[in-house]
């Protein structure tokens, strides 16, 4: 008998019964109740990044639209209470279970864009670095999906030497992979945890603007 791994209530005969019929992942599971908080991204969301919204264009994408950038985001869920808590928890245990929660779905999602190389954002929080966990990777390790770490983290050294403001500027940065004797993907889907302003996004974008790309999207678990 296993245990949900968000509330550890004890699954009952008939959730346990059913991951064995879909052959699931052993523990990789939660109860219905936990599952059901969830909100996938409806039809009611923004065309272009997956925000709720009943516009075609919520205002972020129109904010980007005006700064010349055209955003091509996709997200499997909102970013509601109960997805907070799950990162909440799973970047505070670094927990390899709780990267699998999503990690079937992430896979379904992203086998759609075939001939795209994933590009998983750098490692951001500062806790985490410590760790050497990055909770993208975790879920694509976890789901099985082959990516490419195209996108470094920039100014590494010498943290100590600079002041908060510096340091946490540095935290956001990263820089693209010098490729040396490999070329550039033609297709690329970046992906990171939550999609937020998009800032993140855009930069990354930024840095893998070179010739041999034609296209780039995103893509994360929750918007
Ligand atoms: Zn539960
Ligand atoms: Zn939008």
């Amino acid at each position: 008998m296993s245990n949900c791994l968000l509330c550890d209530q004890e699954l009952s005969n008939q959730e346990s019964l059913r991951d064995l019929i879909l052959m699931k992942k052993e523990n990789l599971t939660m109860c219905d109740n936990c599952k059901n908080k969830f909100e996938q991204v409806s039809e009611a969301s923004c065309k272009t990044c997956c925000k709720k919204s009943s516009e075609i264009s919520c205002e972020d994408c129109q904010e980007w639209e005006r700064k010349g950038k055209s955003v091509n985001h996709k997200a499997l869920y909102y970013y509601n209470e109960e997805m907070k808590e799950y990162f909440q928890k799973y970047k505070f245990q670094g927990d390899q279970l709780l990267a699998g929660l999503f990690a079937e779905e992430v896979k379904a999602a992203l086998k759609k864009y075939k001939g795209y190389t994933i590009v998983p954002i750098p490692l951001s929080d500062k806790r985490n670095e410590k760790r050497g966990f990055n909770q993208v990777t975790a879920i694509l390790e976890s789901a099985g999906i082959p990516y490419q770490d195209l996108l470094i983290k920039k100014d590494t050294k010498a943290q100590s030497q600079k002041n908060k403001k510096e340091r946490l500027k540095a935290e956001q940065a990263f820089e693209r992979k010098e490729l040396e004797n490999k070329s550039w993907p033609e297709k690329i889907m970046i992906m990171d945890d939550i999609y937020t302003t998009g800032a993140t996004i855009e930069r990354a974008k930024e840095m893998l603007h070179v010739n041999e790309v034609k296209e780039i999207r995103s893509f994360s678990l929750a918007r």
